[in-house]
């Protein structure tokens, strides 16, 4: 079947960013301010070996390209080595807040857009090649990226799309051949090496602060075409951009599909580990995969981050705040298209209001249960949040062993006193006492609320199965497979791509990937601490 598709060389590109928007054509590929502009036209600088690692048959049969050969033209093509004539190479100029300060002036100072590609459905799909060489806006750094951050964006990417998540999606991960230094922890130990290119694929990678930083430098104009651009292109159920009401139900969208998108993230045990607002699609996709990570424990305060270790600010139960911060930086800057930046406030209570009602349905979802008391449900939600934060146990392991057990007992109530220690064993690193009688309290006062359900224990155990993942990609996982392959042994990442595909689904055979984490991996770099150099 696949054989009838062109390879991503023999593919037609459209370059609907660069012919609409304004192109520094300076071909002056040096670090430096690039005011006036909404990117600039750069070539990817080519690599020493490029070789296929790891391809998204998924994505691909969808965007209708055939899988390249290990080397050739096909490969050249995604590590930058070949630009056909029908791309037309650009690096977008942005700029963000990080860690909540304003930064100026960032831009893709390693992403280099090839073009989109027309998907076989007829939708358009950018291709982004993520550590292809240095740009205007490479600052100080090499434009490049390692084999162990790319695998992570690669693998985390589609896994994200497999569990339902909203978010940019990943075609290939090819070898560059290339030493890369990195000092990973930024205490003098810089280290070559594996150099890698991800291949990402998203409708578009505009994020927030593309607006900001037109808005920021006074470039209004700019600012303006932007956004026409956007609605134009990605939002047309909005109609043609004529008037302020536009631009204020552009905001609301945006708003209400980042609440969607922090929902799932909070449902899933996400933790983006770098929610600057250059970090934020416009879209509401989950983009730039760093240092990520997903909740073992279930703990509000856990970050991946080795940078954020001091202020916690991007932990697991901040992102729902932070995603409202980071709306209100879009909302400074996107005031300047509408008469009264007032107009622009229902955008934030809506995103408010989305996040509560969409946790509130997937929690619900979670735990097998139907709406009917929403203010009696969210104190039981609560007092479930309280009680897993107080112990030791392991978010994904509970829910999942939870949607087997819970319609057990609801079908033998008598079974409790051994269902729910069980259940407890199989998900908690550490208990005391205490902490296990609070969660066995939690869970007969959910057993209570799940026997005024109608529906049948086994049509409950299947609706809390498809909320409740088997499969996340745990983080020694990740790192496992990253050993693996800089050893030249890609059979661990390719399970992992395989059993992520269906994260609901049991798959027996795969019982080790579901498994608590070992106690090796515990504080060990890569698994318990990332940092954002990669
Ligand atoms: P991030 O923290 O990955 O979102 O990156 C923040 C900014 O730093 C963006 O403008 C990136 O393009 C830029 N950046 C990160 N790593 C590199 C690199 N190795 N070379 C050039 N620019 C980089
Ligand atoms: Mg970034």
């Amino acid at each position: 079947m696949s054989s009838a598709f062109p390879t991503i060389d023999q593919t037609s590109f459209q370059n609907s960013f660069v012919e609409e928007l304004r192109g520094d054509t300076s071909n002056l590929n040096r670090p430096r301010q690039v005011p006036g502009y909404h990117y600039s036209r750069v070539e990817p600088t080519p690599v020493q070996d490029p070789r296929l690692l790891a391809w998204s048959d998924d994505l691909a049969a969808f965007l209708g390209l055939a899988k390249p050969t290990e080397r050739g033209s096909a490969v050249d093509a995604l590590a930058g080595n070949l630009v056909t004539g029908s791309m037309k190479p650009f690096a977008a100029r942005y700029g963000g807040h990080q860690f909540g300060s304003w930064a100026g002036q960032l831009g893709d100072g390693r992403a280099i857009s090839l073009g989109e590609v027309t998907a076989t459905d007829g939708t358009f799909w950018e291709i982004q090649l993520k550590g292809a060489g240095p740009t205007p806006y490479s600052r100080r750094a090499d434009g490049r990226a390692v084999l162990r951050s790319s695998l992570r964006e690669f693998l985390c990417s589609e896994a994200m799309h497999h569990l339902g998540v909203p978010t940019t999606r990943a075609l290939s991960l090819v070898g560059t051949g290339d030493l890369v230094v990195r000092d990973m922890f930024y205490n003098g130990n810089p280290q070559a090496e594996p150099g890698a290119i991800v291949a990402r694929v998203a409708p578009t990678f505009v994020r927030f602060g593309n607006f900001q930083m037109m808005a920021s430098a006074g470039e209004l104009d700019n600012l303006r075409a932007l956004a026409d651009y956007v609605i134009r292109r990605y939002y047309p159920e909005l109609g043609e951009p004529t008037g302020p009401e536009v631009y204020v139900r552009w905001f609301e969208e945006i708003c209400r599909r980042t609440a969607v998108m922090i929902a799932y993230w909070m449902s899933v045990g996400f933790v983006h580990g770098v929610m600057n607002t250059d970090n934020m699609s416009i879209l509401g996709l989950t983009i730039d995969y760093g240092p990520y990570g997903w909740l073992e424990p279930y703990d509000p305060d856990w970050t991946p981050n080795t940078t954020d270790f001091g202020s916690r600010r991007y932990a697991y139960g901040q992102q729902p705040n932070v995603g409202l911060w980071n709306l209100w930086q879009l909302a400074r800057a996107l005031a300047h298209l509408v008469p009264d930046p007032e107009l622009l406030r229902p955008g934030l209570d809506l995103y408010s209001s989305t996040f509560e009602q969409t946790r509130h349905e997937m929690m619900l979802h979670k735990l097998g249960l139907t709406s009917q008391n929403p203010e009696e449900d969210k104190a039981l939600f609560e007092a479930l949040h309280e009680a897993l934060a107080g112990a030791e146990v392991d978010m994904t392991l509970f829910f999942r062993h939870l949607s087997h057990a819970a319609p057990a007992v609801l079908r033998h109530p008598a079974s409790a006193d051994t269902a729910w220690p069980e259940l407890l064993a199989a998900a908690a690193y550490s208990t005391s006492p205490e902490e296990e009688q609070s969660l066995t309290q939690w869970l007969h006062r959910y057993l209570l609320r799940l026997q005024q359900e109608t529906a049948a224990p086994e049509a409950i155990r299947e609706r809390m199965l498809s909320a409740n993942p088997k499969y996340v990609l745990r983080n020694y996982l990740a790192q496992q497979a990253i050993e693996a392959a800089e050893a030249g042994n890609l059979s661990v990442l390719e399970r992992l791509m395989q059993v992520l595909k269906t994260p609901f689904a049991e798959q027996p055979e795969h019982e080790d990937l579901a498994a608590k984490r070992p106690d090796w991996a515990r504080e060990k770099p890569g698994c318990a601490t990332l940092s954002c150099s990669s």
